[in-house]
């Protein structure tokens, strides 16, 4: 990486500080990953702005405070088989297939799908288990998961991954419609009971049904 780019991405990781980011391990392993390789050659100038980037498929690679922020608020141990419905360029999927035991993500766009399958690849990231689908389903062969994460806001929290996930589980997901203002919310499982807790406001691309085969 060329020394402007790691001036930024030192600047980038005391901001992420200064907004509350306490997860050294979260921290950690955003300062190791190199953001502009998910992203378009045209964007590399902008690959530590703290700001969502376009990607393919009228998709966007998360904000990094967002993508901090829901790791260090998914509360990732290494044992964990963790679930992450929106694979989009593989970035947050790299971050928390560092944390954990097993991860297994499910794109519904077909060019991302390939394009992070390539990241993982690269990186060298062999607990990593791609599913191109519709990930508002979960992914019931390889269930129950200790987490979930979902990168796409949906309009209600999908009832098959509520159940998908392992007694004491928690997902983060971002609920709202396009035209609302969303809300990231973590729900705990405790039983047959999902204990609700809403953070932060924000703005993401929608969890939407079906799979999409070309750009
Ligand atoms: N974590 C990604 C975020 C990508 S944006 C990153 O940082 O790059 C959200 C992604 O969710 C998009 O790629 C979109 O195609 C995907 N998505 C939306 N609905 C989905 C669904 N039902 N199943 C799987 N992926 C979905």
């Amino acid at each position: 990486m060329n020394s402007n780019l790691d001036n930024k991405k030192n600047l980038l990781l005391e901001k992420l500080r200064e907004l509350g980011i306490k997860d050294e391990k979260v921290l950690e392993i955003m300062a190791e990953i190199p953001r502009e390789d998910f992203i378009a050659d045209y964007l590399r100038p902008q690959a530590y702005e703290n700001a969502a980037l376009p990607i393919e498929s009228e998709q966007t690679i998360s904000q990094p405070y967002i993508v901090a922020y829901m790791t260090q608020e998914l509360k990732v141990k290494k044992k964990h088989k963790v679930l992450e419905i929106g694979t989009g360029s593989g970035y947050q999927s790299v971050v928390l297939a560092r944390m954990c035991k097993r991860l297994f993500t499910v794109e519904r766009h077909m060019p991302l799908y390939k394009g992070a399958e390539e990241m993982f690849k690269k990186f060298r990231l062999f607990n990593i288990t791609t599913l191109f689908g519709n990930g508002i389903k979960g992914w019931k062969e390889q269930a129950p998961f200790d987490r979930i994460m979902v990168t796409a806001a949906g309009e209600d929290i999908p009832d098959e991954l509520l159940y998908q996930l392992k007694d004491g589980g928690i997902m983060i997901i971002p609920v709202g419609g396009q035209d609302e203002t969303q809300h990231i919310v973590r729900v705990t499982r405790e039983g047959d009971d999902f204990k609700v807790k809403t953070l932060l406001p924000v703005k993401f691309v929608p969890l939407l049904s079906g799979i999409v085969h070309s750009s």
